[in-house]
C-alpha cells in the first residue's frame, strides 16, 4: 500500500514534543521508513498532536496532493487522527496487515480579491471584526441568492462539518460526499434583510461568491481553519471545492460515523 517511504514528522518544536517524537522516529526507521528533514523530500507527512496540529500540518506543508498524511494524536483519537502515540506498535501492525486505507478528503479553494488561492481543510470563516453587523451579498454560480447581514458566515468542508459548522447547528456531512456547506453566524432577519436562515449544502461544481458590501464596515476577520488571514480589506471572496484532495491514512475499522459517535454521542 505504501511504496514510497520518505517520512517527515510535523510537530510543535518543543522539548516535550521532541521527547514524544523520538521513539516514533526510531520505530519508523526500524520498519523501513526513511526519515527526511525537508517537506520537499517527503512522500508521507506524519502530524503529531491533535486535530489542531493536523490542520497546521496540512497548511504549513502546502496541502500536498502527492503526499500521504497521517495523524498521530498525543491524546485521544480525533477526527483527523486515526492513531495515538500510546498505540505505536499497533500502527505499524495495521499498516503491515492491510487494516488501513487511504481516504481522500475534499478541501476548499478560497480566492480573495484575485490573490493567490488558499486552501482550507475544515472551513473558511468570515466574521465582522467590530460590534456592528456587516453585509455580504451571497452569489451562487453568478446568481445573486441573498444578502446577509449579521456576524458572519462559515463555509465548511465535509470533514470540517463536525467543527465550527456544527456549533452553529450546521449538519454533519459524510466526507464521501464532495460538497461545501454554508452556515450563518447570527443573521439579522427583518423586512429589509432576509436570509435563508438555515445552512445549505452546495454540490462539487458550484462556485460561491461572497461580496463584502463596502459600507465602511468592511474589514472582516477571515479565517482559514485555525489561522486568521492578514488580509485587511476584503471585497470579494470566491470559494469552490479544490481540484486537489488531501490523502489521509486511516484505519478501516474507524469510520467517520464511528468518530462522530465516539465524540458526540
Ligand atoms: P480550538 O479552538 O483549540 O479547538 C476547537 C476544537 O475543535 C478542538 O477540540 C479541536 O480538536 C476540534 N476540532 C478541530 N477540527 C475538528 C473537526 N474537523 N471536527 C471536530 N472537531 C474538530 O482550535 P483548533 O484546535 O486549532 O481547531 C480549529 C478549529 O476550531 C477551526 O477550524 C474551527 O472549526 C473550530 N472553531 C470552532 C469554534 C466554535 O465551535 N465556536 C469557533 C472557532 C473555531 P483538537 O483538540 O484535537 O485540536
Ligand atoms: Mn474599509
Amino acid at each position: 500500500m505504501i511504496s514510497r517511504k520518505n517520512l517527515y514528522f510535523f510537530y510543535k518544536q518543543t522539548p516535550d514534543m521532541q521527547e514524544i517524537v523520538t521513539p516514533l522516529e526510531d520505530l519508523a526507521e526500524e520498519n523501513g521508513f526513511h526519515l527526511v528533514h525537508t517537506i520537499d523530500e517527503a512522500n508521507i507527512i506524519v502530524s503529531v498532536g491533535g486535530d489542531n496540529a493536523f490542520l497546521q500540518a496540512t497548511r504549513k506543508t502546502g496541502f500536498r496532493d502527492d503526499c500521504l498524511y497521517i495523524g498521530v494524536n498525543t491524546d485521544q483519537l480525533g477526527f483527523y487522527t486515526d492513531f495515538t502515540i500510546s498505540d505505536q506498535k499497533r500502527m505499524i501492525q495495521a499498516m503491515k496487515n492491510d487494516e488501513v486505507e487511504v481516504r481522500r478528503y475534499p478541501v476548499l479553494e478560497v480566492t480573495i480579491d484575485n490573490e493567490k488561492p488558499i486552501f482550507c481543510l475544515n472551513e473558511c470563516s468570515i466574521r465582522s471584526n467590530v460590534i456592528k453587523t456587516f453585509v455580504i451579498d451571497v452569489v451562487i454560480d453568478e446568481f445573486p441568492f441573498e444578502t446577509f447581514r449579521g456576524d458572519g458566515m462559515i463555509v465548511s468542508t465535509p470533514t470540517g462539518s463536525t467543527a465550527y459548522n456544527k456549533s452553529v447547528r450546521g449538519a454533519v456531512i459524510d466526507p464521501t460526499l464532495p460538497s461545501m456547506q454554508v452556515s450563518e453566524l447570527a443573521s439579522l432577519n427583518n423586512n429589509q434583510y432576509r436570509t435563508l436562515g438555515t445552512s445549505f449544502v452546495l454540490g462539487p461544481d458550484r462556485k460561491l461568491l461572497l461580496n463584502v458590501v463596502q459600507d465602511g464596515n468592511d474589514h472582516p476577520i477571515i479565517g482559514a481553519d485555525n489561522e486568521a488571514l492578514s488580509i485587511r480589506h476584503a471585497k470579494q471572496i470566491s470559494i469552490k471545492l479544490a481540484d486537489r484532495h488531501i490523502k489521509v491514512l486511516k484505519l478501516k475499522s474507524n469510520s467517520f460515523w464511528q468518530k462522530v459517535q465516539r465524540n458526540f454521542l
